[in-house]
């Protein structure tokens, strides 16, 4: 059967994790049945160890902008690759509300290698740095595959980067209209939550949740005027290329 998978959440972060199985029913009643957690850091990571459930899948990453993502966290990746216990290296990339580039840089291509050598799929995170990101990737990595998490940038840069073997993941805060509507003619896209991150305001809630991932696609499905099952369909299909 083909469901709803939020390709981008934290299920480790408390706002969800203190709640997680009135969390997970909500979103199942509505059809939402696979997620993909992101780990940012040890404690993360470990959560993510303790706490599998069926649906349940997670990557884990050095962020460039979370404090608590560090460089010992390398070792601990290494790990995880070697017990296939994660099915992404992410959430990792570059992040501009920090000013710490080189670092950023770094730490980005030694993840990028391990997501080579492993042949793991990679979550980009990206805030306002995308050429830069395009630049590494076409100077080192141009068969890099994953996705954007996130993506809300211009159509320009989804030209440059429809050109890489990287979907494009939609959550509430969406690109433009005319750059949704080429990524879903585009056909290489996913949907999140980013929660408990990324709340539609218009929801009023104190932070976001995984059943808000349907009022998500809900919005992308008017916006391009297209049947919410083709969206859900092609979706699914993303996903099971990907990771198998
Ligand atoms: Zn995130």
């Amino acid at each position: 059967m083909k469901d709803f998978i939020d390709a981008h959440c934290h299920l480790a972060d408390d706002r969800i994790a203190s709640n997680l199985a009135e969390e997970i029913t909500e979103a199942k009643k509505v059809g939402i049945t696979h997620f993909i957690s992101s780990a940012l850091c040890q404690k993360e990571i470990e959560w993510h160890q303790n706490s599998s459930f069926p649906g349940m899948f997670w990557s884990a990453g050095i962020h460039p902008y979370y404090d608590e993502s560090v460089e010992q966290d390398f070792e601990m990746m290494i790990k995880l690759c070697n017990a296939k216990e994660i099915i992404a290296i992410g959430e990792i990339g570059l992040d501009n509300r920090k000013d710490n580039f080189d670092w950023q840089k770094k730490i980005l291509l030694m993840q990028l290698d391990l997501a080579k050598n492993y042949d793991l799929p990679v979550v980009f995170h990206t805030v306002k740095q995308y050429y830069e990101l395009e630049k590494i990737l076409k100077n080192n990595f141009p068969k890099v595959r994953g996705f954007l998490h996130a993506f809300n940038a211009s159509q320009e840069i989804f030209e440059k980067f429809k050109k890489y073997d990287l979907g494009f993941s939609l959550n509430a805060k969406t690109p433009k209209d005319e750059v949704i509507l080429a990524i879903i003619k585009h056909g290489f896209y996913f949907f999140e939550t980013d929660a408990p991150y990324m709340r539609p305001r218009v929801l009023n809630e104190n932070f976001n949740h995984l059943k808000n991932l349907i009022w998500i696609v809900k919005q992308i499905s008017q916006k391009t005027n297209t049947n919410l099952e083709i969206l859900k369909e092609r979706q699914f299909n993303n996903f099971c290329d990907m990771f198998g």
